[in-house]
């Protein structure tokens, strides 16, 4: 990280917007935890503190998006707000689960419930046909560094044979950035974007941390610190 990527705009940190996607939507809630919680809650919790902590940082033009309606129309809702916003970077917000094949039963509040408790971590994604991978991968492996400086870790089971279409290439083994080239909300903004997976709420015991409001501090204040540092040299 020594010279800037050449797509990068210079980064005036109160004219500099983030928009931060809270992943799936109310009708369309992505994945169910452990004890069955919906994952659009858990994301909408997370961004809202993340783009607190931004704009404590001097990030006055950060912003939350949330969306509705269905899974697909959804996502170029997403896209098209962030691309009419003009935005810098899309930093959209999710937790983790496990390919349905991983998935264990169990007992939780007298209903027959869903669980994987073999791996756990955050992790990054970022697409390669995105006009701005060099920068969004600058900014992913920002993010993963300050994560794993407040001493979490990121999931690496993305690189094995068993996670099926959910397989990915590992970019940067270091701080858990992935590729993932043909999602929609890297693919098609017109900004940097980057996917975070938070945490895994399929795992009993992750789950527990991520509705931590200690947690949600952690890696909103990290966060906020890998787009301070980026403002700071570009
Ligand atoms: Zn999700």
């Amino acid at each position: 990280m020594t010279k800037p990527p050449a797509s990068s705009a210079k980064c005036e940190m109160p004219k500099f917007r983030i928009v931060v996607d809270v992943g799936h939507t109310p009708d369309s809630y992505g994945a169910l935890s452990a004890r069955n919680d919906p994952e659009f809650g858990f994301n909408f919790r997370l961004g809202r503190l993340i783009t607190a902590k931004l704009r404590d940082q001097g990030f006055a033009a950060a912003r939350l998006l949330v969306t509705d309606g269905k899974a697909r129309p959804s996502l170029f809702k997403r896209v098209s707000a962030a691309n009419d916003g003009r935005a810098d970077l899309l930093l959209s917000i999710h937790h983790d689960s496990v390919p349905d094949k991983l998935l264990e039963t169990w007992e939780f509040d007298g209903a027959m419930s869903y669980f994987s408790d073999r791996f756990s971590g955050h992790s990054l994604f970022v697409s390669e046909r995105n006009s701005h991978f060099a920068t969004s991968l600058l900014l992913a492996r920002m993010i993963g560094r300050q994560l794993k400086e407040q001493g979490l870790h990121y999931a690496s089971q993305y690189t094995l044979p068993e996670m099926g279409r959910y397989r990915r290439q590992l970019l940067d083994r270091d701080f858990g950035v992935y590729r993932y080239d043909g999602l929609v909300v890297l693919s098609r903004t017109n900004s940097a974007a980057v996917l975070l997976e938070a945490g895994s709420i399929i795992n009993r015991d992750e789950e527990m941390a991520m509705n931590s409001l200690e947690r949600q501090e952690l890696i909103a204040g990290a966060v906020a610190a890998a787009m301070g540092k980026f403002c700071e040299k570009w």
